[in-house]
């Protein structure tokens, strides 16, 4: 019987991010799955056996035009990060195809300064903003916004170490100026269920950041030899980390702070399935949060087998795509899919 009613749907995501790890998630809850990649991009899903069709497109923004194959074979859109990247989240808006997760929520996740209010207002602490050079007091991040992918931020530490290292940016105005929180970043991996209303915490990464994670191996005075050496924020992996087990009360509690506020911001859904604050914490025990993903992170991927989180809670491999195929499998053996698509 269950296996009547999940045959008739399909899980498909483009092939990139996390699609290994969702479309496993989706065979292994029993569903049959679909890649949608860049032509050259495929080997990878017919090596690890996810995906049960593969579709080729020259380019990303080509999922829009697919939309009414897709709705025919009644696909179900799992979103990950490249989406909104690829695609631009006005078209991520817009589509018709069913798609797990809230779209209503991606305005206040994409524009920097809704995002902010939408934390501000969930109660969480920022590092704070400095809206120009002029009022820097303390050490900050300059971020330009859609800089590919952490590359062309700096750190400053004054309006004249601002107004230097500006130089090659002159004329762009859309940055921000961050206050630099000196501790270690730490990504909070969340899944919240509208079907249960429970937010489970699904684990934890840093970011491998090239080249910043290894300017430790080059000494101050050999940095100094080399003369430019700017630090750069661009990802290249993602490392598990386990917390510091009395965090875990504070850190559930932001969770579900951010759900709360954002039935309120997206009403009635909200926010759910898959989110992430991003976060650095302090020697002070202070937990900042710089920013939030509002559906699966790519941290995630060192989990696809389950993280401690997850064995605690499940008993079997439970990687985040995974519990997503969970939530719709719940949702469509229980007639609520509408709960979960949006
Ligand atoms: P983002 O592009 O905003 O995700 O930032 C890239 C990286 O910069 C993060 O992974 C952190 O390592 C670091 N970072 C961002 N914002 C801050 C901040 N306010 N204080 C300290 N580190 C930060």
């Amino acid at each position: 019987m269950s296996r009547t009613k999940l045959s008739k749907y399909k899980i498909a995501t483009l092939g990139t991010h996390s699609a290994l790890q969702i479309l496993k998630g989706a065979k292994d809850e029993g569903f049959s799955t679909i890649v949608i990649c860049k032509k050259g991009h495929e080997e990878p899903y017919k090596l690890y056996n996810v995906a049960d069709e593969i579709i080729l497109i020259d380019d990303y923004k080509d999922l829009i035009d697919l939309q009414d194959d897709l709705i025919k074979k009644n696909v179900i859109l799992i979103p990950h990060a490249s989406y909104i990247s690829y695609i631009g989240y006005e078209a991520v808006e817009k589509l018709k195809v069913n798609y797990f997760g809230n779209k209503g929520i991606l305005k206040w996740e994409s524009d920097r300064n809704e995002e902010r209010k939408w934390l501000e207002k969930s109660g969480l602490k920022l590092p704070k903003l400095f809206h120009s050079p002029d009022d820097i007091d303390r050490p900050v991040i300059v971020k330009f916004h859609g800089a590919s992918g952490g590359k062309g931020y700096f750190l400053a530490k004054s309006k004249w170490d601002f107004n230097k290292k500006f130089k090659p940016y002159k004329g762009n105005q859309d940055y921000v100026i961050q206050e630099y929180i000196i501790g270690v970043p730490m990504f909070i991996h969340y899944f919240y269920s509208p079907l249960t209303d429970e937010l489970e915490i699904m684990g934890f990464d840093k970011r491998y950041e090239s080249n910043v994670d290894s300017l430790g191996r080059i000494s101050a005075r050999d940095q100094i030899a080399l003369e430019k050496v700017d630090p750069s924020y661009v990802i290249v992996g993602n490392l598990p980390i386990v917390v510091r087990e009395s965090y875990l009360p504070k850190m559930l509690k932001m969770g579900r702070d951010v759900v709360e506020q954002s039935k309120k911001l997206a009403s009635p859904k909200g926010l759910f399935g898959p989110f992430c604050l991003e976060a650095v914490l302090t020697p002070e025990e202070e937990i900042y949060v710089f920013e939030i993903s509002a559906r699966i992170v790519a941290g995630t991927n060192p989990y696809i087998n389950g993280s401690p989180y997850t064995w605690l809670k499940y008993d079997e491999p439970m990687s985040t795509g995974k519990r997503i195929a969970r939530e719709i499998k719940n949702a469509i053996l229980n007639n609520q899919l509408d709960k979960v698509l949006g």
